[in-house]
């Protein structure tokens, strides 16, 4: 198989975790690398092949022309897993639950703008 990178295993997984990626908390190293911007060739601009939303758990390939634009995907595109079902909707719900009217733009608690808070919705059996 074609080589996606030429930095080791190990230097990929130091790369990911400087920037707060943590590898064993995705599908594969793959997948860890190319959502930490990885910077390997001088051709290469500035988006981001696949972009994960922390916050929200999901994961996008990004469709730029000119700006911003991604849709979400389902499956990882180098090992094929079925990726998590995006929490956006929760994440909506739980803060107008709690009295935010529009998340997106109010002062919402530090844990939502993370994975933090779903990893805590997680660990404690996903009530709300
Ligand atoms: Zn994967």
């Amino acid at each position: 198989m074609e080589r996606l990178s030429y930095k080791t295993d190990d230097e990929r997984r130091a790369h990911c975790r400087s920037r707060e990626i943590e590898p064993d908390d995705h599908c594969c190293l793959d997948m860890a690398w190319f959502i930490s911007q990885p910077n390997e060739w001088p051709a290469q601009g500035p988006n981001s092949p696949i972009l994960w939303v922390a916050s929200w758990d999901e994961y996008r390939i990004n469709i730029p022309r000119d700006g911003w634009a991604s849709t979400p995907i389902r499956f990882c595109p180098w090992c094929g897993a079925c990726l998590p079902e995006s929490k956006a909707d929760l994440w909506h719900q739980i803060l107008h639950d709690r009295g935010y009217a529009d998340p997106g733009n109010d002062e919402i608690p530090e844990e939502f703008n993370s994975d933090e808070w779903w990893r805590k919705w997680l660990e404690s059996g996903g009530a709300h």
